[in-house]
């Protein structure tokens, strides 16, 4: 169904102030809230979790440096001091575009919000390209669930590594695969390597915990694809030297609980991985939300579903829509925090234009202020663009790029703190790890579509008979992990 591009609403013509509705709390939604700060206009953000999460250190989470509070913030308490904006917790189930309202859904009770400006700024979720059933056995990495799940799946294979018996066994779960090369993949191997060789040392009497093999794998033929060749090599080399194997041309093709298979991408052989703990970090597929756009309007999606929107960040004959951040196809642009940051500026800055009748920028234009990848403690690499940056140099810089990008003045504190004591120390302070975080997720999949419950991090149970369900579930059978 195509709708023409009515005139986007003002005061003058409904009589209330402009309704700005953002769906996500993520860094294009949280960012586009805050510049709104000023305009005359009322903002309300739904979200599906109640923070505003750092995504690029949930690695961190997952291997016990940082505190799941340090990197993800309450969006309630960081737009407290705004008075134009609302934040309501919901997952976004409909979007109707011509009665512009947009459905939230919270424990069985639906919301309806009518808007007059929509930003929907809901993110990506993992991808496992057509194998979803890989998830199982191979978590993502994208909410602060999954850095939980995985945190208990790490440090449960040396727990269970300790009391086992038989060598081979021992060896199964002393094997960490990470699948994915790129910057995710290449940070968590990083730091599985290193947790195993620093902070576990000495903490076990059977198991040497610096015997653990960390594979990194990739289909493609280099590690940090989108980075300059010296850069790749450079952090090929890291890798080597803090013990990461990387296997490289490597197509995984099967993956269950005892390990993987793999296809050799220029020779076509097959062989297995014998592995207990594997973590996804390949592949990201954007909100179904933007699906739901292009039914209703003439926008269309790319194969990772992302929606391909106007040079102004809008949809086809809807000026009020915008779309940004990892739900935006334009140019090529990459799925990075900048490009959400930007963009959901830029949309602020649109809508903030509009509502007081001035021109503002047409076009939006992304400033590219490079990439940076951090591999092991004091080792990371930094594409500049002209310039490349190796070594504790770029090391010290992702340190400070991260401090001034992390939302909250206190989060910044404590966040240095737990960097100072893992780094200079060996210590990891965050090592709780629960049966809810290793076993909740499957749990909860295996009670069904009744027990509505978002992939990425969302609350969601039907009732409290459910709530026992997945109790009983998680109690009587355990799945997958560092258990199997
Ligand atoms: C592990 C990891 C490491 C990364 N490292 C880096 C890095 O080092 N540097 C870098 O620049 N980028 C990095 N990125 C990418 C960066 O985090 C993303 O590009 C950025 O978060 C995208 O912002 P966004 O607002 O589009 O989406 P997100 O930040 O994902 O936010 C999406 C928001 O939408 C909400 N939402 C989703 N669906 C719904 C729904 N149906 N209803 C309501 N709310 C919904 C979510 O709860 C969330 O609040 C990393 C990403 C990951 C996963």
């Amino acid at each position: 169904m195509t709708t023409s591009g009515a005139a986007v609403p003002t005061n003058q013509t409904t009589g209330h102030r402009p309704r700005v509705v953002i769906i996500g709390s993520g860094f294009g939604g949280l960012f586009a809230a805050q510049r709104l700060r000023k305009a005359d206009v009322d903002v309300t953000l739904v979200a599906k979790t109640g923070h505003h999460l750092f995504q690029p250190l949930l690695y961190q989470v997952a291997t016990g440096i940082l505190s799941e509070g340090e990197i993800a913030p309450p969006t309630r308490d960081i737009l407290k001091n705004q008075a134009n904006a609302k934040v309501v917790l919901g997952e976004v189930v409909d979007i109707d575009l011509s009665a512009r309202t947009i459905t939230s859904w919270l424990l069985g009770r639906e919301t309806e919000h009518p808007y007059d400006h929509l930003i929907v700024a809901a993110g990506a979720g993992q991808s496992y390209f057509g194998n979803s059933q890989f998830s199982q056995y191979a978590p993502g990495m994208k909410s602060v669930d999954d850095a939980l799940e995985l945190r208990g799946r790490i440090l449960g294979a040396f727990e269970m590594a300790e009391v086992a018996t038989d060598p081979a066994e021992i060896d199964r779960l002393l094997t960490f695969v990470v699948v994915g090369a790129g910057p995710t993949g290449v940070e968590m191997a990083g730091q599985i390597a290193e947790l195993a060789r620093r902070t576990l040392k000495k903490n076990f009497r059977n198991i040497d915990p610096k015997t653990a093999r960390v594979i990194l794998l990739d289909a493609a033929p280099v590690v940090l694809p989108p980075f300059k060749e010296k850069l790749q090599k450079n952090a090929h080399r890291q890798l080597n030297e803090i013990g990461v194997e990387v296997q490289l041309g490597a197509m995984v093709t099967g993956l269950d609980a005892n390990g993987l298979d793999v296809k050799d991408t220029t020779s076509g052989a097959t062989r297995r991985i014998v592995a207990a703990t594997k973590i996804w970090a390949a592949g990201v597929q954007a909100s179904p939300l933007g699906a739901l756009l292009a039914q209703q309007s003439d926008v269309t999606i790319d194969r990772a579903g992302r929606v391909e929107v106007q040079p102004d960040l809008t949809i086809p004959g809807h000026p009020e829509v915008f779309v940004v951040g990892d739900m935006m196809s334009l140019d090529k642009l990459p799925g990075v925090a900048q490009v959400a940051i930007q963009g959901g500026r830029f949309a602020a800055d649109r809508i903030a234009a509009t509502v007081s009748g001035k021109k503002g920028k047409e076009k939006f234009q992304y400033f590219d202020k490079g990439s940076m990848a951090t591999i092991s403690r004091y080792h990371a690499v930094a594409d500049l663009g002209k310039f490349n940056v190796t070594g504790f140099l770029a090391w010290a810089m992702w340190l400070l790029v991260h401090l001034v990008y992390i939302v909250g003045f206190k989060s910044r504190v404590v966040t240095t703190f737990s960097w100072i004591v893992s780094f200079l120390g060996k210590g990891r302070a965050q090592r709780v790890a629960t049966q809810q975080q290793v076993y909740g997720r499957l749990a909860l999949e295996k009670l069904g579509p009744d027990f509505e419950v978002s992939q990425t991090g969302g609350l969601g149970a039907a009732d409290a008979d459910d709530v026992q369900g997945a109790l009983d579930v998680a109690d009587g059978a355990p799945v997958g992990g560092a258990r199997s």
